[in-house]
């Protein structure tokens, strides 16, 4: 008996069966939970030596021509697409510490990050100790301990705009042949590619630029390929050890790729987080229009925060792209092309000002997100950075009047327009 001439419901899922290939010149989307095998040896084989596709957790095509763009513009060997870039931050993470081990990370990061380094790692034994004074390369250094496993931080950080001067940072681990985890997210490739000066590991939230239109959560992890097992072996003995049942080591498997491969074989499939295949489209499509729409952000951006610095209602606007910003030296030697869309302005009038503004912007969208085509804007103090301390916040540049804006792709006049009509009504409030 065939399809053709079985009984309705049996046609109805068997039917439409299709083993056919085309050259489809945008990406296709394999949107299945798996693959049918050729024959019997090609399912032992699959499982033998994970080559080729068999379940989506563990390889998509759809997924892999995305990992391979990520992995081409960011200079990587290879990378791992996750269903998040908190899923990202973690995977990174796992595949270069366990138990009893530490982190030494900047204070400027995402709070999720930080939550999962200061509960969920601690809880698994995993200790962080946080650098505030990232330019200070011995801040770095005297935070190493003989079970330091990794440095990370973020490149371009939210909320002050901090700069990392990678190159500094990376040369410390180096000494100890500790790899520098990268959040690059905020710049994205288009801008900064860490692992041109030095980093080993970069991580984004693809949720944000790389998308792009605030439609689909994604993350990835991009690796330099450049795993040394005579420097670094001993700091990682899950590479260069043999597997369970004598299986030869990741390293020997994999070589310089052993730290991505790890990512792709043990931690990403194993902790879950995969991607739809369709979100991994959408990321690849965003992708494909990242250089302009970055461009035009970073453009827009400091237009906006030029016009900001200069009015009267506005206290201080911390946007790397501005002279009078503390790393502006710094970013202009990393960034090429533009400083980034996402920065905060301080207002005179403290938090009655920030709640006016908030509620009266048009164009803006109030909303928890960057990245975006469009213009939103958030208040920290009291969403993000609520769970800080008031030093903690001061620290990081936060205080009740700041708000942080991500500039979209729109006219710029409309946006300037927007804030003029505002910030008209936040100076009669606080007046
Ligand atoms: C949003 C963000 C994350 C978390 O990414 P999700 O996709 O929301 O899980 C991590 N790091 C930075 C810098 C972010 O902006």
């Amino acid at each position: 008996m065939t399809v053709d001439t079985a009984r309705f419901a049996t046609r109805a899922v068997h039917a439409a069966r299709s083993r056919e290939t085309a050259a489809s010149r945008a990406t296709p989307i394999y949107l299945t939970a798996g693959f049918e095998f050729d024959d019997f040896d090609h399912a032992a084989d699959h499982f033998g030596t994970g080559t080729g596709f068999g379940y989506t957790r563990t390889g998509n095509p759809t997924v892999r021509a995305v990992e391979r763009q990520l992995a081409s513009l960011e200079s990587g060997a290879d990378a791992v697409l996750v269903a998040s870039g908190q899923a990202a931050v973690t995977a990174a993470v796992l595949s270069v510490v366990g138990a009893g081990d530490h982190i030494v990370s900047s204070t400027h990061i995402y709070e999720g990050t930080r939550g999962l380094f200061l509960d969920n790692l601690a809880r698994l034994g995993i200790e962080t100790t946080f650098v505030d004074d990232i330019a200070d390369p011995d801040a770095w250094r005297e935070a190493i301990r003989p079970t330091t496993r990794a440095l990370f931080a973020e490149s371009l950080a939210n909320a002050r705009n901090d700069v990392l001067d990678i190159a500094a940072v990376s040369a410390i681990g180096d000494e100890s042949a500790i790899p520098l985890i990268v959040d690059n997210t905020l710049p994205t490739p288009a801008l900064l590619r860490p692992l041109e000066h030095g980093a080993a590991i970069v991580v984004h939230s693809a949720s944000k630029f790389l998308a792009g239109h605030g439609s689909v959560l994604g993350g990835v992890i991009v690796d330099d390929g450049r795993f040394d097992a005579d420097r670094a072996g001993h700091n990682a003995p899950h590479l260069v050890l043999p597997g369970r049942g004598g299986l030869p080591s990741v390293y020997t498997r994999h070589g310089g790729n052993a730290r991505i491969a790890y990512v792709r074989e043990s931690v990403a499939p194993r902790f879950g987080a995969s991607p739809s295949p369709l979100n991994a489209f959408l990321i690849g499509q965003g992708t494909e229009t990242l250089g302009l729409r970055v461009e035009r952000q970073s453009r827009n951006a400091l237009d906006v925060a030029r016009w900001l610095a200069a009015h009267d209602a506005v206290e201080s606007v911390d946007y790397a792209g501005l002279p009078t910003h503390p790393h502006h030296a710094t970013a202009r030697r990393y960034l090429d092309g533009g400083f980034g869309s996402i920065f905060t302005v301080t207002l005179r009038g403290g938090l009655p000002a920030a709640r006016r503004f908030v509620e009266e912007v048009e164009v803006f969208t109030h909303m928890t997100h960057i990245g975006d085509v469009r213009s939103l804007v958030l208040h920290p103090g009291t969403t993000s950075h609520a769970q800080r301390t008031d030093e903690e916040r001061r620290v990081l540049g936060v205080a009740p009047g700041t708000l942080r804006l991500s500039i979209g792709i729109e006219d710029v006049d409309d946006l300037v327009a927007d804030l003029a009509r505002v910030l008209e009504s936040v100076r009669e409030t606080v007046a």
